[in-house]
């Protein structure tokens, strides 16, 4: 398409600033309506869609932190003292009568506490018969006692709405006896890969024809996130297939994603359709890798048009689309943590626009943190993003970086519980 059809643009011809292209898409979106009841191994990355409260009180007894000996005793109990052992407490089999003071029974760790026990005195301090049990060396204050609401009380709130859960999350509601919890839905995304030199990785090539890896790479990195794509198509630059697939994609999923064909080109036609099929709220990024980038809705559904080469794709995917999904969860948008690093090497650039470079994080001998960038930043390369720990955040008014240059940085890496 000729970019003479392309309508006045709203922005100047930089493009729009990450952080306000951000602002303006998450603006525009609402959370998706409903809920799904999952059992909890279903539930990691998902969302909580309402809050989880304790039944019951959790573990529900006093509970021995110590292999020991429970007595009922008013004050700590001095070297030398004895009691009458009268029985035993294990895990899943209490002693079944209360202690009355002066009474001692053998316990196991996490076996329940009697009625009337006071205090645990731990093995290593005793010598014991199994009849009477003597206190041979001195017992300090703490009494070894697990209190009975220590997770939780019954009635108390053990996540909120709208929590991304993680392993901590999990057990612990299955600590607390939940079996199943109600999960907001996940956007199921559409993906449009969109190239006439695009053919299949493991085919082999014509004359000037690449093997198409957006589709994997964008598929494995929102796999990651937890993001369902539920369709994957490739489609030649031509309108009236790329029309086509975009009603279908638009009709059937949460969220459309295509990739290339969305610069001015002659064979970029993602952005006249958008117009014609939808609507577009904004295009072009002032960002390097990304500036080719539309966002709009076709039928009601959002729609984002990334750019065709690999690392701009996967970049604006990360930037751009991952908090929009986040939105559309019903999710807090969690943006990649940020931290200050030094730049281990000179760097080489032009000024112009703000640039996310892809770095390693190294540590310094003084704990200092580092930040190295190695080969083309070329948008094409995908290498430069294989084995990245960090975005670097570089400003568009700085040219050439010496080595030391601060920088804020993006980190790279997900979150364990
Ligand atoms: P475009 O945005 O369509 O102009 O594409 C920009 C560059 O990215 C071109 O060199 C394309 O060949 C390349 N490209 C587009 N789509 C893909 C893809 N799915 N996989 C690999 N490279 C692509
Ligand atoms: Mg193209």
């Amino acid at each position: 398409m000729s970019s003479s059809t392309a309508s006045p643009e709203p922005y100047p011809r930089e493009g729009l600033p990450l952080e306000e292209a951000r602002r303006q898409l998450l603006a525009s979106l609402v959370p998706l309506a409903g809920s799904d009841m999952l059992p909890l191994q279903q539930a990691l990355g998902r969302v909580s869609a309402r809050p989880v409260l304790a039944a019951q009180t959790v573990p529900g007894f006093r509970a021995s932190i110590m292999d020991g000996y429970a007595l009922a005793a008013a004050s700590v109990p001095q070297v030398g003292h004895s009691w009458p052992l009268l029985g035993r407490s294990a895990p899943g089999a209490p002693y079944p009568r209360p202690l009355a003071e002066g009474e001692a029974i053998r316990i196991l760790t996490g076996a329940p506490l009697p009625e009337g026990a006071t205090r645990v005195l731990p093995q290593e301090l005793v010598e014991a018969d199994g009849e009477r049990l003597s206190l041979i060396r001195e017992a300090g204050p703490n009494p070894w006692i697990r209190a009975a609401d220590e997770e939780a009380a019954a009635g108390q709130v053990l996540l909120g709405a709208g929590v991304r859960l993680g392993p901590a999350d999990l057990g612990r509601l299955a600590s607390c006896g939940v079996a199943e919890l109600a999960l907001r839905p996940r956007p199921r995304l559409g993906l449009l890969i969109t190239g006439d030199e695009l053919v299949p990785a493991g085919s082999a090539r014509g004359p000037g024809q690449i093997w198409e890896s957006n589709g994997t790479l964008l598929v494995a990195l929102l796999e990651r996130l937890g993001v369902v794509v539920v369709e994957r198509r490739l489609v030649a630059d031509q309108p009236a297939a790329l029309r086509a697939a975009l009603l279908e994609l638009a009709a059937g999923c949460d969220v459309v994603v295509s990739t290339g064909g969305v610069s001015a080109g002659d064979s970029d036609w993602i952005r006249p359709l958008l117009a014609e099929l939808g609507s577009v709220a904004f295009w072009k990024l002032f960002l390097k890798p990304g500036r080719p980038f539309a966002f709009g809705e076709l039928l009601g559904t959002p729609f984002f048009g990334l750019p065709g080469n690999p690392v701009a794709a996967a970049i604006t995917a990360l930037q751009l689309l991952v908090p929009a999904l986040q939105r559309l969860e019903g999710a807090p948008v969690e943006p990649l943590p940020r931290l200050k690093v030094r730049l281990a090497a000179d760097l080489k650039r032009g000024a112009g626009r703000p640039e996310l470079a892809r770095a390693r994080l190294q540590v310094g001998p003084e704990g200092e943190l580092l930040a190295l960038v190695e080969g083309s930043q070329a948008s094409s390369r995908i290498g430069s993003l294989q084995g990245a720990d960090l975005l670097l955040e570089i400003p568009a008014e700085l040219g050439a970086l010496a080595a030391g240059s601060e920088l804020w940085a993006q980190l790279l890496r997900l979150p364990i519980f």
